[in-house]
């Protein structure tokens, strides 16, 4: 049987290797933006001069060879269901058995005047990056820091990455089909950082950029800022909510983001749209209008408001859509050879308490691993444990175990507590009737995702979770311990007197994580 995927990121690999390791089935995955997989949540750091391309690869290039999977750079622009083929752009032709569509997902463009300016850019793809590389250039041609350049232009590509993870989220690498994964941290950014790429004398590449205008503060929106101020280029950010995305963060977590980021420079305008782009004289973008009219002078606009299913190539297909590939719990579509993974499908009904189209690395990477049992024979239907997830704004990191609500629900109780530095907070939810642990939002301090995902599996109860806090704290050893404030704050608010049990080390992790 011959399987294609078409998408080479983290869902359509994840399922290539899957395959690999249950069958010997014909694998090839098609993609048009790089030949080889590489963690596009590290895109930034190639652009910040920490690493080069090949240090975000997770997966030698001798992998793909070695465990039989075909690689074919190819734009897909047309998919034929009945006759089982897909049409690439340059008018190359691929048959299928079966076939699984990766295709993630684009930036949205909302049809503001001046959107397609030159100098106006969204970030996702690895050519995003060459062009933002492109954008940020000193006139005349200088500047550039070898950092997109590394990706090698037209026939690879790639993001890059230093940068944390907590270990807890369970993306990225792991378990190859045999073969040399390399280490990378679980949310698809490389374990290590490494030097990279040839910078002006002072470190920094010259640029002519002096101030860059970001519409929509999401997490990408965040890294684009951290990106550019990493080129002592100014930033605002244009966002609509009045707090920083106090949409998804409880109205103190989503103040204390609020402070850090603007204490790091970065000038946030809350309750503020896009109005539109303007050109200068030489065509290129020169200033934004604001919904509230006020004219900021910037050189490069960036595109951040969110993303969507990458699904345009599919019209006319017969192949169903709504916002992505519409797919059962087992990522099958309305053709019986025909499945969809990852950021570009949307389940036909969204599972509980989860939303119907999963646009993160780790969910991706579950889709695919789930998927591959089902191409190799046995029928597997998606079955997600708690939600987690793991990223950061500029330096703060951001750890969501579970449900926790910007406000709570009915019969929900919530712990929050926050360091008067503004540096770590975190938020518990809580059932208020029998107290029964709902989820945490940690703010910069690492918590072990195995020990909280065992805490939400287990329903255990508020207390015991406090009581065991310690043990789950994954910072550095030198790091100074929260948990005995955090803890007295429980004691305060609830009037116990509970006290902390065991201390972080391994013993007492492998205590936690046994099923209770
Ligand atoms: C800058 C940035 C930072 C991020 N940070 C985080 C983070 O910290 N944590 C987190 O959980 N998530 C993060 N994400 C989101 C995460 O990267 C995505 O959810 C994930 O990569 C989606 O994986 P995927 O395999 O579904 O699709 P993608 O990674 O988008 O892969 C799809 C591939 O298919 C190719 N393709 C699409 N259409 C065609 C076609 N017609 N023909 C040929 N090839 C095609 C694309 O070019 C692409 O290579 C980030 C995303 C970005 C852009």
């Amino acid at each position: 049987m011959h399987i294609v995927i078409l998408g080479n990121g983290i869902a359509g690999i994840t399922c290539a290797r899957h395959i690999r390791k249950r069958s010997n089935h014909r694998i090839t995955v098609i993609s048009g933006e790089t030949e080889h997989f590489f963690s596009r949540t590290a895109l930034m750091y190639i652009y910040m001069g920490h690493m080069t391309y090949d240090h975000i690869k997770p997966y030698e290039d001798h992998f793909w060879a070695k465990n039989r999977i075909d690689l074919v750079r190819a734009w897909i622009s047309r998919v034929d269901p009945a006759a089982g083929k897909l049409t690439a752009s340059d008018g190359r032709e691929f048959a299928y058995d079966k076939l699984v569509i990766a295709s993630g997902s684009i930036s949205n463009r909302f049809g503001w005047p001046g959107q397609d300016l030159p100098g106006v850019q969204g970030l996702y793809s690895y050519q995003d990056l060459e062009l933002l590389e492109e954008n940020t250039r000193a006139a005349g041609g200088g500047g550039g820091n070898g950092g997109a350049s590394a990706g090698g232009g037209a026939s690879s590509g790639g993001g890059a990455s230093a940068s944390s993870g907590n270990g807890g989220n369970g993306g990225g690498s792991g378990g190859g089909a045999g073969a040399s994964a390399r280490s990378h941290a679980s949310n698809g950014r490389p374990a290590t950082s490494a030097s990279a790429s040839s910078h002006a004398s002072n470190g920094r590449p010259a640029t002519s950029v002096e101030r860059a205008v970001i519409v929509g503060g999401g997490l990408i929106g965040i890294e684009l800022a951290e990106m550019l101020m990493s080129r002592q280029i100014s930033v605002t950010v244009l966002v609509r909510e009045s707090s920083y995305w106090n949409n998804a963060l409880a109205v103190r977590e989503s103040e204390l983001v609020t402070q850090y980021i603007r204490s790091h420079g970065l000038d946030l305008r809350l309750e503020t749209g896009l109005k539109e782009i303007q050109a200068g004289a030489n065509g290129r973008v020169a200033a934004i209008v604001t919904d509230k009219g006020e004219t900021i002078a910037c050189q490069l606009v960036g595109l951040t408001a969110g993303v969507a299913p990458n699904i345009g190539f599919l019209e006319g297909s017969g192949i169903e859509t709504n916002r992505g590939v519409l797919v059962s719990r087992a990522f099958e579509t309305n053709w019986p050879d025909i499945y969809a993974v990852g950021d570009c499908a949307e389940f036909r009904e969204a599972l509980p308490g989860r939303r119907s189209v999963e646009q993160v690395w780790y969910t991706g990477r579950e889709h695919g691993v789930v998927l591959a049992e089902t191409l190799c024979g046995q029928r597997k239907e998606y079955a997600p444990g708690p939600w987690f997830n793991s990223a950061k704004f500029l330096d703060l990191e951001w750890h969501p175990y579970g449900d926790v609500p910007p406000t709570p629900l009915p019969d929900q109780a919530s712990l929050y507590w926050e360091n008067t530095s503004g540096q770590q907070a975190v938020h518990l939810v809580y059932r208020a009737s029998d107290g029964r642990f709902l989820g945490i939002n940690s703010l910069g301090i690492r918590y072990r995702h195995l020990v909280f995902d065992r805490f939400l599996r287990d329903s255990r109860n508020i207390d015991y979770v406090l009581e065991n806090l310690a043990a789950a704290n994954f910072d550095p050893e030198f790091y100074r311990a929260w948990e005995p404030d955090i803890l007295e704050t429980y004691n305060r608010q609830t009037g116990k007197n509970l006290r902390l049990k065991q201390r972080k080390g391994l013993r007492a992790v492998l205590n936690l994580i046994k099923p209770a």
